[in-house]
């Protein structure tokens, strides 16, 4: 069927220009869609959207809550199925047909939301509404939805003056500049350094396959012997494997000194400036730093809560991390005479201590993870939680034959989503594994519109003769997406732009990780673990294996990520004028979580790329922060039962339905009945 229709006006009439489509449940018709629809379509909507604001900039009557915020929220559907389908097929059946159309419509999109945010006819009438706010009698969902329309605009620098907000677009300018520059040097010093080695016995201890990864890089610089890289799959296995400890101290300083040579590549100068301009451009807007500012839409809040919560850690976790470094020192003296452990000796000798404590290894695990199995462990754990069922139905149009699609129902057979599983590696996806929809849930007009929900995964394929085997570490990605997923399927929120996912970044993670957790229950295992030839249920003492060794050297693992965290709140949450050499005051920031000595020539802060180039500024404690949550939510349901439906009930109504609705304390406590504690953490992670 030929779909770009041209009708008399001449404009395109394609049948993804619509939030409303005439398929089964309102599904996107992929088969239906012409990449040559993607950019005009993409033109018209945002023609489409862009008349939607200016009716409710254009419109006489007062502004109120109704035509003013739920109107904004409401506005663009056309554009967000359009953009989510898009988008979401550019991640998962890509091709350089799509790639060519995302590079020509973003820039269109960043264009028309900046026409949104920085619209001071449509800003006025918010402000207007939120100054009436205490008396509107707003909802908690309506009053969270105010606040957020408002602060989209004043974070962005809507009640500034004009000369500040000249001074504020010259700062996101010089920001996006030096963030690119620091990416870009820490790039060009990892390709600056290779590791060619010619003896064969500075081999011993690899792996094959690294040592054909080097062999094959040399050969392709037409070199003899073997060429290692700064590169992680090149970086890792060298240092976690090679026996010659002076070549690993070798690339481990080249690896430590990256953008921090003092050359054109240096990156000190850049680390600096873009600290004193996040923290300028806080107190522009009325934050004390960069933290306030960032953590004011987190769960955390403030820089005073995300410090007490590393350094609480820090405090219980350094004990156990202290035992485990001494255990590792002694075990490297007994092996190899090692006198002093150094950073090049840490992945090593632990891999060694690995070994010897737990001789098993994922081919063993594999047979009893069978991806069928699993799916299905994942179902029926949902639907003993939260009383849904998914069941596969061969009607719904999909984007490649791979793709599995199910309706889910409740007990009284109300559809509640539609679910997308994408399991395979083909050409075309992306790496990884991921969670998205096609749909989102809103109520509008009194009609609950249900998700339409998507996980896409890199999963082992099947052969002619043997079924998908999962990796233990697959089975749990599998549930981990499933967890985000279930956040899409079971949302209940009225306004889209708080719907499921739609949640503070610090919160995201827990009802993903909190899944994960099923999958070290015997209770749950005995549920879907079977052997794929034998039916034999997984034996016990495997599964006691895997959860010893989950919690291998976890002090040690814990120091590292709150140093990291606490480096981050040391450059972001202080007024950073006062520092005057990175090394210096990264060493004193790393003081406290310090296990191994100090490498003078090395540096992290000119190559944490998380903080200093991508957006995790301010944000880097949320790892732990997520860890924190999902254990100690977890607790409660091992308390009451791995599957006490009370329990779970108060999950999907006051967290996994919620989404952004509230804030997220308040939800989990309203869940949980008091804060979370990092107790339970540390007694999974086996560190009290
Ligand atoms: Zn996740």
């Amino acid at each position: 069927m030929r779909l770009s229709v041209f009708a008399s006006n001449k404009k395109p009439r394609m049948k993804i220009l619509t939030s409303h489509f005439n398929t089964k449940h309102n599904t996107a018709p992929f088969s239906q869609i012409k990449n040559a629809d993607f950019k005009p379509a993409f033109e018209t909507a945002i023609e489409i959207a862009r008349k939607e604001i200016d009716e409710i900039i254009e419109s006489t009557n007062v502004p109120t809550f109704e035509n003013t915020i739920e109107a904004l929220d409401f506005s663009g559907e056309t554009l967000d199925r359009l953009s989510s389908i898009f988008f979401n097929l550019n991640s998962a059946e890509t091709n350089d047909e799509l790639q060519a159309i995302a590079q020509e419509v973003s820039p269109l999109l960043t264009a028309f939301s900046n026409d949104i945010t920085l619209n001071e006819e449509l800003f006025a009438k918010i402000k207007s509404v939120y100054a009436q706010k205490d008396s509107l009698n707003l909802s908690p969902e309506q009053s969270t939805l105010l606040d957020k329309k408002y602060k989209s605009f004043t974070r962005n620098g809507a009640l500034l003056s004009d000369d500040k907000k000249i001074r504020l677009r010259e700062i996101d300018t010089e920001l996006a500049k030096l963030k690119l520059t620091y990416g870009e040097n820490v790039l060009a010093e990892t390709h600056n350094y290779q590791l060619h080695i010619t003896n064969e016995n500075d081999l011993n201890g690899l792996p094959e396959g690294a040592v054909e990864e080097a062999h094959s890089l040399a050969a392709s610089q037409q070199k003899e012997g073997w060429i290692f890289t700064l590169d992680h799959p090149s970086y890792i296995p060298f240092v976690t494997y090679a026996d010659n400890r002076e070549l690993r101290k070798e690339i481990a300083i080249a690896a430590g000194k990256k953008a921090f040579q003092n050359n054109e590549y240096d990156n000190q100068e850049n680390v600096l400036n873009i600290a004193r301009l996040r923290y300028e451009r806080a107190n522009l807007l009325g934050y004390t730093t960069h933290s306030h500012f960032v953590l004011e839409e987190r769960m955390a809040q403030n820089p005073e809560k995300v410090k007490s919560f590393l350094n609480d850690l820090l405090a219980k976790a350094k004990p156990a991390a202290e035992r485990e470094f001494s255990e590792l020192t002694n075990f490297a003296k007994q092996l190899d005479g090692i006198e002093k452990l150094e950073k090049w000796d840490g992945a090593y000798y632990s891999e060694k201590l690995k070994q010897k404590l737990f001789d098993f290894d994922d081919e063993q695990l594999k047979p009893y993870f069978k991806l069928e199995n699993v799916l299905n462990g994942a179902y029926t754990v949902a639907e003993k939680l939260f009383g849904i069922r998914f069941i596969e139905v061969f009607d719904i149009d999909k984007y490649h034959e791979d793709v599995q699609t199910f309706e889910v129902r409740d007990f009284k057979e109300n559809l509640v989503s539609i679910f997308y599983a994408d399991f395979f590696p083909r050409k075309g996806k992306r790496n990884g594994a991921w969670m998205t929809s096609f749909k989102p849930q809103s109520i509008r007009n009194g009609k609950n519109e249900r998700p339409h929900v998507s996980i896409v995964c890199n999963f082992t394929k099947p052969t002619e003769t043997k079924p998908s085997l999962l990796t233990f570490n697959e089975v749990t990605t599998l549930f981990h997406e499933f967890g985000h997923a279930l956040t899409g399927i079971l949302a209940n929120t009225t306004y889209p732009s708080l719907s499921g996912t739609s949640v503070f970044w610090d919160f995201v993670e827990l009802p993903s990780q909190i899944m994960e957790n099923w999958c070290y229950e015997p209770e749950a295992l005995s549920l879907f673990a079977k052997h794929y030839e034998t039916g034999e249920i997984i034996p016990q003492e495997f599964v006691q294996k895997i959860k010893d060794s989950a919690s291998f050297q976890e002090g040690i693992a814990t120091m590292r990520q709150l140093s990291f965290g606490l480096l981050d709140m040391a450059f972001h949450a202080n007024d950073p004028s006062k520092i005057n050499d990175v090394k210096s005051f990264e060493k004193a920031a790393f003081e406290s979580t310090a296990l191994y000595p100090d490498v003078a020539e090395n540096c992290m802060s000119t190559s944490f790329s998380h903080i200093f180039q991508g957006g995790y500024s301010s944000g880097y404690y949320s790892y732990k922060w997520a860890e924190v949550l999902d254990a100690d939510a977890f607790e409660y349901f091992q308390e009451q039962g791995i599957f006490n439906m009370e329990v779970a009930t108060k999950f999907k109504e006051h967290i996994l339905s919620k989404g952004g609705t509230e804030q997220p304390m308040t939800l989990y406590k309203r869940f949980r009945g008091q804060e979370p504690k990092a107790e339970a953490l540390l007694r999974r992670a086996g560190l009290m």
